[in-house]
Order: C-alpha cells, then structure tokens, then sequence
C-alpha cells in the first residue's frame, strides 16, 4: 500500500523512467579523453590535444575490460543507456526486497493457519 502511494504520487516521466525499455541498457562507463597523434608538428604536441574522444570502458571481470570509441553522434544515447542500466539495476533490487517481503508474510499466514487448526 505504502509502495502504491509513492507511485501515485510521482511524475509521468519519473514513472516511465522505471519502466526503462529493457532493451536499451548498456553497463559501462563514458570516458572523454584527449589524445595526442604522435606528429611533433601538430599543436597536440605543445599541449592543445585531439578531442574529446569518447570511450566507453566495461570492467568483464576483476583482471579483464572491454570497450570501444563512441562516435561524439551516439555519445547522448549511450549516456542514456548507461543511466537506463542503473535504473534497471536499482529496480530489480526494489522487487526483488518487495518479493522477500511478501515470501515473509506468507510464512506468517502459514504460521497462523496452523495454529488455528492445533486450537480445534
Ligand atoms: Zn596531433
């Protein structure tokens, strides 16, 4: 009930922010950089380097990454994809407490009936 109350109360957008396509995540992290091409020529070697280059970097596991460049015309949707992911994340945390909690007062009803049919 409480958890209904909350809904109620917040915006469409904030609403259709939790509901985030599944389909549209990306995990990883956005990083810009700024390079330098190697030719002692070009202003990037008196410090105005190339850039922003876009990157983005995924930790696979504790001693391996992946990732790749992203064009500066795909940058804002994988910043979006990026936040769709945490969204995602932190709501399946949510249902996931909720489910527990429901498994809890099961248990609980579970318990009562008993009780009921030792007092017969
Ligand atoms: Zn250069």
């Amino acid at each position: 009930m409480v958890e209904r109350e909350r809904l109620s109360k917040r915006s469409d957008l904030d609403l259709r922010k939790v509901l985030a396509p599944l389909g549209e995540v990306l995990r990883g992290s956005l990083m810009e950089r700024y390079l330098t091409c190697g030719n002692p020529d070009c202003k990037c070697a008196r410090g105005e380097r190339h850039g922003p280059v876009w990157y983005l970097s995924v930790t696979l596991d504790q001693s391996r990454r992946a990732g790749c460049t992203v064009p500066g015309d795909q940058v804002e949707q994988v910043r979006r994809w990026i936040e769709n992911y945490h969204r995602v994340k932190e709501n399946l945390e949510k249902i996931s407490d909720i489910n527990r909690e429901l498994m809890r007062r099961q248990k609980d009803k579970n318990k009562n009936k008993k009780r009921k049919h030792a007092g017969k």
